[in-house]
């Protein structure tokens, strides 16, 4: 449980940053990526409770944000065509079971569109591409996946195994990377257009076997919002976590924090904040 000190010391910290950053108007044009993994109970930092998201889901929609399939990205930064105001996408990655149980209503209540990251090798089958030894978690069978593309979920390619793509020789990273692609797109009869980077890890040699597979976006876990003319392979995303409340939420949206998670991903190195990804 967090201590007292450390909840008024992120109280103080979020409302200093949000008076600073009043002064400074939000980038106009811009869109917010959020990214999820699981949407459960279990008291775990990358697990938001379906409380939590369905109220989320609802301030999206009550606080006037438009929330835009990835699919409508690729042309805003081609053209550099500013997005819509206040607009966001939603993101899942991995792959969890609970996704199709906790999410899949509340997104489709709220009528928003939404992106889902599968690793492929995992699909049906006993094992989790992060999380590994958690009795109960399961990822989605392909009937769930399937049952969730026809509600409105698009579905992107997170490469099959789940592997750290910087390390990979050419021919591995090619397998990956197309093979996730394939397979979703054999499953589902349809195109699949968007990727994400496992564990946000890439390097240009990755990004350009992203480019060559035919995809036409690929998130990262780089934080901060995407604007208009930015690479099409280096999409950023903002994470939300367990612990934020409604107001930390809205924060996340409006930029508050991204100064500060782009200063503690460059102090722990490349890697992402999120425990999983
Ligand atoms: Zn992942």
């Amino acid at each position: 449980m967090r201590s007292r000190v450390e909840t008024s010391l992120r109280v103080v910290a979020r409302e200093t940053l949000g008076a600073l950053r009043r002064l400074v108007p939000a980038e106009r044009g811009s869109l917010r990526i959020v990214y999820y993994h699981r949407i459960d109970d279990e008291r775990h930092r990358s697990c938001v409770a379906p409380t939590a998201f369905a109220e989320q889901m609802r301030l999206l929609r009550t606080e006037g944000y438009r929330v835009l399939p990835l699919s409508a990205v690729r042309e805003h930064l081609s053209a550099r065509r500013p997005f819509p105001e206040r607009s966001v996408a939603i993101t899942f990655d991995d792959g969890f079971a609970d996704n199709h149980r906790n999410a899949l209503p509340v997104l489709a209540r709220e009528g928003h569109p939404a992106t889902l990251f599968l690793a492929t090798g995992y699909v049906g089958t006993d094992e989790l591409p992060v999380i590994r030894d958690r009795r109960g978690l399961r990822p989605l069978d392909w009937s769930q996946v399937e049952e969730m593309s026809r509600g409105g979920v698009e579905m992107g390619a997170h490469t099959i195994s789940h592997p750290e793509l910087p390390g990979l020789p050419d021919d591995a990273l090619r397998r990956e990377i197309v093979g996730s692609k394939e397979e979703i797109e054999h499953r589902l009869g349809r195109p699949v257009s968007s990727f994400c980077y496992p564990r946000g890890r890439f390097d240009a040699r990755v990004e350009r076997a992203v480019a060559d597979a035919g995809f036409a976006i690929a998130c990262t876990t780089l934080p901060g919002a995407v604007s208009p003319g930015d690479a099409p392979f280096r999409l950023r995303r903002t994470f939300v976590a367990r612990d934020d409340g409604p107001r930390d939420f809205l924060h996340k949206l409006a930029g508050t924090w991204d100064a500060l998670h782009a200063a503690r991903q460059r102090w722990g190195g490349a890697r992402t904040p999120a425990p999983a990804c």
